[in-house]
């Protein structure tokens, strides 16, 4: 049965819950994780589809309507199809998944077929050879063949993640801008954050939205139209573009009071703030045989434990570690 208890401390509605369901990826972007990779874990101490799908049935009873499925790469898992399929069974309203883009061409209509609803399509750069230095060997032919399939496949909003950064891709903000004029794409600039091993990635990296601002007014009139929708995002529009720019601004524009999140890493472990390390094991308990009942418990458990806001402010050395080791 439902239940409406999914309020925090805070008084948030939690809603919305992140799945990573790999720490598996096939780029190394830059500002990600370090040349030499991060530790992986074993396929036995990733959550299987089975248990994934058992975690967001539990959700669900707690009142999440939203899931994302992210990574690592989330189109590396073999049997993403499936899962996909089974969590739609489940009645998830809202159900997106956020890929780099290489392997969508192929995927995106079956994606679409096993009841996907959306996509969000990392591609930090337009530029071919820039693309293979930030990804370190990623080809983006096969990332925009993937936002055409997508587009194909109907798998709207179509949101592209940009992550602004100074001296590698701040160059072509207007670009991404202009794309808006002509299509009805959300592009979305997310902050750069620090993440472990990705030292020099700081905060002089960092392209504060006030710039980005400045910047892609030169394009156009260019204002406000939604403060905050469903997201963290605030959305702004050129005159006359059909498509949509967002700024995701976790540490100079803290969203922290709207955040509606929970995550779940692909270890089988609750992230109640992408922020802190505060986490709460489900995998064990699952694997020895708990009920529904101390499944729905934890996820309580886990909303109560949800911190007012992260403490990662301006020029703080504190470091998050590698998204694909929690989700990004
Ligand atoms: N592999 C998928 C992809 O590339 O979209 C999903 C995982 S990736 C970790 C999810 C998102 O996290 C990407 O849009 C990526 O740009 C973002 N991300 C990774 N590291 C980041 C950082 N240091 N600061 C801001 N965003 C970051």
């Amino acid at each position: 049965m439902r239940t409406d208890i999914s309020k925090d401390t805070f008084n948030r509605q939690i809603d919305y819950l992140r799945i990573s369901i790999t720490d598996r990826c096939n780029l190394r972007c830059v500002y990600c994780v370090p040349a030499e990779g991060v530790h992986r874990f074993k396929s036995t101490e990733m959550l299987t589809n089975m248990e994934i799908v058992r975690f967001v049935r539990a959700a669900s009873r707690q009142g999440v309507t939203k899931i994302r499925i992210t990574g690592g790469e989330p189109l590396l898992r073999a049997d993403i199809l499936e899962l996909i399929e089974s969590i739609k069974e489940l009645g998830i309203r809202d159900l997106a998944i956020t890929t780099n883009g290489m392997a969508l061409a192929k995927m995106a209509g079956p994606l679409k077929k096993a009841g996907l609803d959306r996509v969000n399509i990392s591609m930090d750069t337009m530029k071919t050879d820039r693309y293979r230095l930030m990804t370190r060997g990623g080809e983006l032919g096969r990332v925009w063949e993937g936002v055409e399939e997508a587009e194909r496949a109907r798998l709207y909003l179509l949101k592209i993640n940009v992550v602004p950064i100074r001296g590698m891709n701040d160059d072509e903000v207007t670009d991404f801008a202009r794309l808006t004029m002509e299509k009805d794409w959300h592009i979305r600039f997310i902050e750069l954050m620090p993440v472990d091993h990705c030292g020099k990635w700081s905060s002089e990296a960092r392209v504060k939205k006030a710039e980005l601002v400045e910047k892609i007014s030169g394009v156009g009139k260019f204002d406000l139209f939604e403060f905050r929708g469903r997201g963290p995002s605030r959305n702004y529009r050129l005159e006359g573009a059909k498509g949509v720019i967002g700024f995701i601004s976790p540490i100079s524009e803290c969203f922290c009071q709207w955040c509606n999140r929970l995550r779940l890493t692909a270890q089988g472990r609750i992230r109640p703030c992408l922020f802190s390390d505060n986490e709460i094991d489900i995998r064990t308990p699952m694997r020895s045989g708990a009920s529904d009942e101390k499944l729905d418990q934890l996820f309580r458990q886990a909303v109560r434990l949800k911190p007012d806001g992260h403490r990662l402010r301006e020029n703080d050395s504190a470091c998050l570690p590698a998204m694909s080791a929690i989700g990004g």
